[in-house]
């Protein structure tokens, strides 16, 4: 019949298998059509691990059940060591992240999602979304190859953002992240967090993955230049001072969506929704966006009960929490990128923890 507008092909379309992806389509409401799809295919054996350091914050752990043996690396729960090059400062202290293999993690969060969904999913891995357009009151999706057409669209797509820029809201700001798989001599059981602002605003890190092997890696402003050896040199060569016998033996670079303000989000528009950093929904004073990625696609899922008019107020109302933690730990990026303001902090740490502060002697 002319003027009548036939029915969209899915409900949904959610594009990325990530966190966030793998999460709303766990919590998408029973019986919801739809498709999902990945450029990548999360659940082969040979496809790429996401870039990350597989380090869960307890936000994170707190919205996940209990990881499998195959998904933890050891040690699986690390203590952290803060090294501050600026003022000469070593602090060693528990913290509360637990450590995995973030390929691994990937794979079982997708097959999970996949086994507990009661939502009628169509996967399509190696599908990549080229373009969406919304058309009236819905989203018309140009894929690889195949056209389709959705009620809403839930944005996954990490930093790429494909929904988020289709909609023509620019990306969130980033720096240019860089890590390198490493071979250790001896295992060395903390993470490192390790300060030194002539190189970068952010920090470098290093992160012990079962036995020998570890991460080093670090992030820079978009306009810092270099290989990836040369980026980490100074955290590699502070590293080997400090007594970690470690051998690079690959460097991947990748973008980390970096907001520092709250304007610097994007949850979404009309029947679009972002969700994880396709949002901007990473810590910028830790990098941690797993548990922003899975706390999103969860609230986004659960707000397609809402009508097509409330979705957006419905998802926001959602996650209050996090988008309150978030400001919190823009704050504090703004607080730590300072040298000055770390100077203030630990003489207070060196005076009021002597037991887990002292003056960085190497
Ligand atoms: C070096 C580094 C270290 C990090 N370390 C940590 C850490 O230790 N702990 C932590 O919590 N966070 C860490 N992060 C951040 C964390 O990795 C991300 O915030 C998290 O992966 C975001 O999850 P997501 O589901 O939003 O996106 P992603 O995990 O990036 O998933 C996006 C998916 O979308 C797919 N995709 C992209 N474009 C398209 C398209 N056009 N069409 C179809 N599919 C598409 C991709 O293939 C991918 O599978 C780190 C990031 C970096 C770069």
């Amino acid at each position: 019949m002319a003027g009548v507008r036939p029915a969209p092909d899915y409900e949904v379309a959610i594009v990325g298998a990530g966190p966030a992806g793998a999460w709303a389509v766990k919590h998408l409401p029973p019986d919801t059509a739809a498709l999902l799809l990945d450029a990548e295919d999360r659940l082969a054996a040979d496809g790429q691990a996401k870039l990350c350091g597989g380090m869960l914050t307890e936000q994170a752990q707190r919205l996940l059940p209990e990881l499998p043996l195959e998904v933890r690396a050891e040690p699986f729960t690390t203590r952290i060591e803060y090294h501050d090059l600026d003022n000469r400062i070593f602090g060693r202290m528990p913290v509360g992240y637990a450590n995995c293999h973030r390929k691994k993690l990937d794979h079982w969060l997708l097959e999970t999602a996949l086994a507990e969904t009661r939502a009628r999913i169509e996967y399509r891995p190696r599908t990549r979304l080229l373009d969406a357009r919304e058309e009236d009151g819905q989203v018309r999706l140009a894929l690889d190859g195949a056209e389709a057409t959705a009620r809403c669209l839930l944005d996954c797509s990490g930093w790429r953002a494909a929904g988020r820029r289709a909609a023509g809201a620019p990306p969130a700001p980033h720096l240019n992240a860089v890590q390198a798989a490493c071979k250790l001599e001896r295992p060395y059981p903390y993470y490192i967090s390790i300060f030194r602002s002539a190189v970068t605003p952010f920090f470098g890190w290093f992160i012990p993955k079962s036995g020998e092997e570890g991460a080093v890696g670090a992030a820079f402003p978009p306009d810092v230049r270099g290989s990836g050896a040369e980026l980490l040199a100074p955290f590699l060569e502070h590293l080997q001072v400090a007594g970690l016998a470690l051998t690079p033996v690959s460097f991947r670079g990748c973008r980390l969506s970096h907001p520092r303000y709250s304007r610097e989000l994007w949850l979404g528009a009309g029947c679009v929704l972002a969700c994880g950093e396709a949002a901007g929904l990473v810590s910028p004073s830790s990098g941690d966006g797993i548990s922003y990625a899975l706390a999103s696609g969860k609230a986004a899922a659960e707000a397609l009960r809402h009508p097509p008019q409330h979705l957006l107020r419905a998802y926001r109302q959602a996650l209050r929490p996090e988008l309150a933690e978030l400001r919190r730990n823009m704050v504090k990026a703004r607080l730590l990128a300072r040298p000055g303001w770390r100077r203030v902090a630990a003489a207070l740490l060196l005076l009021t923890q002597p037991a887990k502060f002292r003056r960085l002697s190497l």
